[in-house]
């Protein structure tokens, strides 16, 4: 039974938060009382789901795998993470994202999941794409560790031990993506993705050399912070590195598609990903401060129409030149308009990024940790 809780009733141990916040968005099933997804506490922390402080422990790791008309792996994939996890030895949780398949995915994933506690397929009302399905699953994962991988058998859960393992190495990394360096698909497909990869990490500044890999394991903190809107998937390590994040990558095995067919087409997807591109550089630089890139272009447009301008006084000054038919006037009153359009357009920009952190208790820096002095202990964020 869903049963609706004031969150200053909910005691300390099922949400850190939930002492010092006053929005009753807790409901309980059963026994356990849950924290709404996405909620924001009045002090800003945002609560993504806290099942694990009253669903039993959290496993490991969350398996997250979106899955759109994939009847013909469904079975042998659930039966292929359950050997390779189970091997591993790790406590871990399955969540399939059924994304509006008219398959009978969903069917597929239920008959194969029946009866294993440890598996989730949360079914979405249509088909809203990859990145979304992603999403959905990030949202309910638990996992210490969320670990992606496609739906269609062609990254091989062999890799995820490895990728874990690398995850917790060194320093310990935020982020490991698979690199396929034996790509099983022919040149047609493969060109345009090495020319994407290529573009991203120059872009970017995040060099990998796949990020079309769906393959990733993620520390699931960094994915707090991550809304992956259009198709923005592909670029989550650029994301997580511009949040402070560490990546790196990892070679992984890549298979070919055995059942059902590729959602994408050869060049379809060239025109999102400059889209994305353009979008992930202006966040990652321009966020906090747009009208350095606006008015930057403002600026220029109004030195250009006043110099313009001149050589149009001079032109009628000293050569007695005709102002009314003259084309550099025209242009000139074109580059104040524009320019004068583009500077007011960085200020209303400057408006909106104020609004979109300061209504969501953004913050501008992202911490990793605080380190007391006195008793030389740290917090891990
Ligand atoms: N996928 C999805 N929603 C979509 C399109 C694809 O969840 O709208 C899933 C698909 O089921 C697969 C993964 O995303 O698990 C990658 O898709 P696909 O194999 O078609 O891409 P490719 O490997 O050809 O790049
Ligand atoms: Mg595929």
């Amino acid at each position: 039974m869903r049963r609706w809780v004031d969150c200053r009733a909910v005691p300390r141990r099922t949400c850190r938060t939930a002492p010092a916040c006053r929005i009753p968005l807790f409901f309980s099933v059963g026994e356990h009382i849950v924290c709404f997804p996405g909620v924001e506490h009045e002090h800003g922390e945002r609560v993504t789901n806290d099942m694990e402080k009253s669903a039993g422990p959290a496993p490991k790791v969350s398996v997250v795998v979106p899955m759109y008309n994939e009847v013909g792996n469904a079975a042998a994939l659930y039966a292929e993470l359950v050997e390779v996890l189970d091997a591993a030895g790790v406590s871990y949780e399955l969540i399939f994202v059924d994304d509006g398949s008219t398959d009978g995915t969903l069917e597929a994933l239920k008959a194969a999941c029946a009866g294993d506690e440890g598996a989730q397929i949360v079914e979405l009302r249509r088909n809203y794409g990859k990145s979304a399905a992603l999403n959905a699953g990030f949202d309910i994962a638990r996992g210490e560790a969320v670990v992606t991988l496609d739906g269609d058998r062609q990254n091989d859960p062999h890799d995820i031990p490895a990728l874990l393992k690398k995850l917790d190495e060194g320093q310990g990394y935020d982020v490991v993506s698979g690199w396929r360096t034996k790509r099983q698909e022919n040149l047609m497909r493969r060109f345009p993705s090495h020319v994407a990869n290529g573009l991203i990490s120059r872009i970017t500044g995040v060099h990998l050399h796949d990020y079309g890999c769906c393959l990733k394991a993620y520390r699931r903190e960094v994915l707090r912070d991550i809304k992956l809107y259009g198709e923005m998937h592909r670029f989550i390590p650029a994301l997580v590195r511009w949040v402070g994040g560490r990546v790196t990558e990892l070679p992984v095995n890549d298979r070919p598609r055995t059942a059902g067919k590729t959602k994408f087409g050869r060049l379809g997807r060239t025109a999102e990903v400059i889209l994305d591109l353009m979008t992930v550089k202006f966040m990652m630089h321009y966020l906090t401060k747009p009208i350095y890139f606006f008015g930057r272009i403002g600026l220029l447009l109004l030195f250009m129409a006043f110099t313009v301008l001149g050589i149009v006084i001079v032109q009628k000054l000293c050569y007695g030149a005709d102002m009314t038919g003259n084309p550099l006037l025209y242009l000139s009153v074109t580059f104040v308009i524009l320019g004068v359009l583009v500077v007011l357009m960085g200020l209303m920009m400057e408006l909106l990024t104020r609004t979109y952190h300061e209504s969501q208790g953004r913050k501008m820096y992202a911490i990793r940790a605080i380190h007391r002095g006195r008793r030389g202990q740290s917090d891990e964020r």
